[in-house]
């Protein structure tokens, strides 16, 4: 078995962001710019956008967290996105999810201009990965994808199961595996028998947040499996929605739980809002 390692991988695309910063800036000028919108006080959304500064920080990304309280109303936020959009230091604007119950997501991610959508999770863009056109494709999938590529594993003609479908990760995952040629289930909590899917499959994704969902005997020998799952198990550290340590003995190659698919995510936001900004960039030019 071989770990994927995505720590590594996502340092050495920083590095590759952090020179292209500076070609960008030595060429017209412009530094990317990334916008977060968080709302509330959930520790773990805090911690992720805290996370995401620290990294636009360290690749020399101008960045800015529009924080606003629980109670906040809809108008209030689309009034911020929409500045965002008209704001020229900003290239990539990302809102924070989950939102407080008595928000409307989903008109808040369509209020974000395409071009400065860099989570991907516009309808434009998803309309644009479906159809297998460029644009903005969702961070977590991208990493993956990205990740297999640099461990030379093809997914072409190879049955691909993914567990999850949810629009962030499950759904795009499904749709970036089609349009590289693999052949895709989706399998989600109405599913009949998961196991009857997972043990046929020679590449199992598995974004759902269930630990040990997915169990040694629910896996062929020699598939490669991606966890996509973040969990927090009860003695406090972070695990995944497969039982590592059993399945990473049948398997060919896993994603550890933490430093697998976590940091390509980050590396991914990174890459995105530097294709923005480049893209921008050439539009005012
Ligand atoms: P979600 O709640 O929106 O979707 C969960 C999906 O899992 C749904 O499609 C549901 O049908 C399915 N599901 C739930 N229980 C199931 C079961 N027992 N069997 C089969 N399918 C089941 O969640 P999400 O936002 O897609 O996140 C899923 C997991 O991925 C979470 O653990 C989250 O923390 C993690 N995540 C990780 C990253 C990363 O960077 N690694 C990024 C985003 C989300």
């Amino acid at each position: 078995m071989q770990l994927l390692d995505g720590k590594k991988l996502s340092q050495k695309l920083e590095l590759q962001v952090t020179n292209d910063v500076k070609t960008l800036k030595d060429k017209c000028g412009c530094t990317p710019g990334l916008a977060v919108v968080l709302v509330g006080q959930d520790p773990a959304s805090a911690a992720y956008v805290n996370m995401k500064k620290k990294a636009c920080d360290r690749v020399g990304f101008y960045s800015i967290t529009h924080d606003m309280p629980e109670n906040i109303s809809q108008e209030a936020i689309e009034k911020t996105i929409k500045m965002l959009n008209n704001d020229t230091n900003v290239d990539g604007i990302l809102i924070q999810l989950p939102l407080p119950a008595h928000i409307d997501e989903t008109k808040l991610l369509e209020l974000v201009a395409p071009e400065k959508d860099v989570d991907g999770f516009h309808p434009f863009n998803v309309g644009r990965l479906t159809t297998g056109l460029d644009g903005f494709v969702p961070c977590t999938p991208l990493g993956v994808m990205k990740l297999l590529a640099e461990y030379d594993i093809d997914v072409k003609g190879k049955n691909c199961v993914v567990v999850g479908a949810s629009n962030i990760v499950g759904k795009p995952m499904a749709s970036l595996l089609l349009n590289a040629d693999a052949t895709v289930e989706i399998c989600h909590i109405f599913t009949d028998d998961l196991k009857k899917h997972t043990l046929a499959a020679d590449m199992i994704f598995v974004g759902v947040g269930v630990i040990n969902l997915i169990k040694e005997d629910m896996v062929k020998d020699g598939a490669v499996i991606v966890d996509i799952g973040i969990n927090r198990a009860d003695n406090g550290k972070l695990v995944g929605d497969v039982d590592f340590k059993a399945v990473s003995e049948k398997c060919s190659y896993i994603t550890p739980v933490p430093g697998g698919v976590g940091p390509m995510t980050i590396a991914m936001l990174l890459a995105n809002t530097l294709k923005a900004a480049k893209l921008n960039a050439q539009e005012r030019a």
